[in-house]
């Protein structure tokens, strides 16, 4: 046995976990009881941890003990005490793992708890973990002992800036053989939780899915079994309820919405393995902190091997659940993992029969579809451009905001084409008012062509790759040609009115006075009542795009064409300026301008812009 230094020693929290532990302290809080589940929840990690460890290692789980949790409440000392016979922590991972907190999104999510009113449901949304107890205890004892160590350690603290370490006492090493104890001192108002009724309540509602049996040692009788301590996905659809589903979805998950979808079979064939999964029907705050990744749990025969192994594509990130499969190897490495040939087949066949099941569902419950789409379209959309196979399907599952309605599907939107449309347009923006009042709308909004309006980030991406649905071309307005003159008008009296200025002549004088701030100057087909708007080219990244990527210093802007309304008095007025270079100059670049403006951009040169306008606007008055 190695000596070891008996005096303990104080360790600061890391900062962000003193701010958290202050927050919950200070806040008030209605549903503190979360913290039972997260302990259990940690209890249960840590013996399906022992259990993993052991199939290369059995001399951990040599002694016999089977693994368990124990409740364990004590009215007289007021500590409740969660027990596990699992992995254990030695002191370097005491002191790394409960006194830091290395989880992507920390700092967003204690602004907003700091500003909640009622914090509960995003600290269990967040999943702060250990530390909840701390809503419920002003002390807490930990007595540790990893599996196959001789030595046992304490960790201890009251909350604050805080904790000790030091080697178990004989007494409390004693009595923990393997694994961890956890000594929660109640505060006053927390002292309900010492019931066992309290206790079997809140077991009942968020852990009755854990694998390993919970037992109760009250103070007075005999210890019992409070979980049914089975994988619900191995038992047959037939007997379950959808309660059942609910629980297992918020105690797998640890969610508290309710799931939009559940999908549970067994496949069997040549690779059998039982899949239970579920879409949220809440959109969690860190869906798109990269460091977010799919959270489906891989079982192999009921022992929890990772939930670490993309067992669907990234744009399925949010399903949640649990795939355990019969045949895989149980000492498959984590690294081995990814080039399974075996699991590359499930990924495969599962991210299949999800979205099979998302279109049953479109189909069948369209408020359960809507809950999802509105929750996680964006990123089931980034399956567009990633995912080639599977792109037809993703389109036609999509949903769109366009200028006749919400939530239309593509299908809709094919099938109220107006006479000799072709083309499926969309126009990509920051926010739909902004692309309502888009010039480039003006000639579809003509011929009442309705117009998918495209604001999610993502949509800037997927829209960049050629696409067709039901053999419709997707058609950016803001880019290329466009030829809607085989659409009849909706008032055809427009069509009638003469262009007031000559075409070749104009856009002479606008090319000479923009010289190549612009790659060209065209007559619009888009246009109907605005003077000016600027396109991409047809080959070139939209715009929206490229103001994308350039705001992430991924790339420069090419320069835009400019398309003008020759039906527009301020165009027919530059043909006119003629002979006057400074006052052509002078419109030429305010149509530029404008046309910036209008996509919410700066003008290149702002001072310039205001110059030349008061210029002109003085001109009109005198
Ligand atoms: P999370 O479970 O999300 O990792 P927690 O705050 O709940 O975060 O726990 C932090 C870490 O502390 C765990 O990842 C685990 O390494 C360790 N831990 C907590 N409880 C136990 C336990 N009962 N047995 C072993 N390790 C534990
Ligand atoms: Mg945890």
């Amino acid at each position: 046995m190695t000596t070891v230094d008996t005096a303990p020693q104080s360790q600061p929290f890391q900062a962000e976990v003193s701010q958290l532990l202050h927050l919950m302290v200070h806040s008030v809080y209605s549903e503190t009881e979360i913290f039972l589940r997260e302990l259990i929840s940690n209890a249960s990690d840590a013996c399906d941890k022992l259990r993993y460890e052991a199939i290369a290692k059995p001399e951990l789980i040599a002694d016999g003990e089977p693994p368990k949790i124990t409740i364990r409440p004590d009215k007289k000392q007021g500590t409740l005490t969660i027990a596990d016979t699992g992995i254990g922590m030695d002191r370097q991972e005491l002191i790394d793992n409960l006194g830091t907190i290395a989880r992507s999104g920390t700092r967003a999510f204690m602004a907003r708890l700091a500003e909640a009113k009622d914090g509960s449901g995003l600290i269990g949304q967040f999943g702060v973990g250990f530390y909840s107890a701390f809503m419920v205890a002003d002390r807490i004892t930990v007595i540790s002992r990893r599996a196959g160590s001789d030595q046992a350690w304490t960790w201890s603290s009251s909350g604050g800036e805080g904790f000790e370490v030091a080697p178990a006492s004989e007494e409390d090493a004693k009595r923990v053989g393997r694994g961890t104890e956890i000594v929660l001192h109640l505060k006053e108002d927390a002292k309900k939780y010492l019931e066992a009724y309290e206790i079997e309540r809140i077991v009942a509602a968020y852990s009755d899915n854990i694998q390993f049996p919970i037992l109760l040692v009250p103070e007075e009788g005999e210890p019992r079994q409070i979980n049914s301590a089975s994988a619900l996905w191995q038992r047959p659809k037939s007997e379950l309820t959808p309660e059942d589903y609910a629980k297992a979805y918020k105690s797998i998950a640890h969610a508290f919405d309710e799931p939009a979808m559940t999908l549970h079979y067994r496949a069997e064939g040549r690779y059998s393995y039982a899949v239970l999964l579920f879409a949220p029907s809440a959109k969690p705050f860190d869906l798109f902190e990269p460091a977010r990744k799919g959270k489906v749990k891989l079982y192999v025969r009921r022992v929890f091997i990772t939930d670490d192994a993309d067992l669907l594509p990234a744009y399925l990130r949010f399903m949640r659940g649990v795939i355990d499969s019969e045949d895989l190897p149980l000492n498959i490495s984590r690294e081995m993992l990814q080039n399974n040939p075996q699991l590359v087949q499930i990924r495969k066949a599962v991210a299949s029969r999800v979205i099979g099941e998302l279109e049953t569902l479109a189909d069948k419950d369209a408020e359960s579809f809507n809950k999802i789409w509105d929750a996680f379209g964006p990123v089931i959309k980034e399956g567009i451009y990633e995912d080639f196979e599977r792109r037809d399907k993703l389109l036609a599952l999509s949903r769109f905001s366009t200028t006749t309605g919400e939530k239309r599907s593509l299908k809709q939107y094919v099938a109220d084409f107006k006479p000799n449309q072709t083309e499926i347009y969309f126009l990509v923006g920051d926010s739909i008012e902004r692309l309502k009042s888009n010039p480039r709308l003006e000639a579809a909004a003509a011929r009442g062509i309705e117009v998918l309006l495209l604001t999610d980030p993502v949509d800037a991406f997927w829209t960049s790759v050629p696409l067709e649905f039901e053999g419709k071309k997707l058609k950016s307005l803001s880019q290329g040609d466009l030829d809607l003159d085989l659409v009849p008008l909706v008032d055809d009296k427009a069509e009638k009115s003469e262009p007031a200025a000559d075409e070749t002549a104009t856009i002479a004088v606008i090319k000479a006075s923009l010289g190549d701030r612009v790659s060209d100057v065209r007559a619009s087909t888009r246009l109907t009542t605005s003077a000016s708007c600027l396109v991409a080219g047809s080959h070139g990244p939209d715009r929206e795009l490229e103001r994308l990527l350039s705001q992430q210093n991924r790339g420069e802007r090419s320069r835009p064409i400019l398309e003008i309304n020759l039906r527009h008095p301020l165009v027919a007025a530059i043909a006119s300026a003629g002979g006057e270079a400074s006052a052509a100059d002078d419109l030429s670049l305010l149509l530029l301008e404008q046309a910036q403006i209008l996509d919410g951009e700066l003008p290149d040169d702002p001072a310039g812009f205001a110059a030349r306008l008061n210029r002109l606007v003085l001109k009109g008055i005198g």
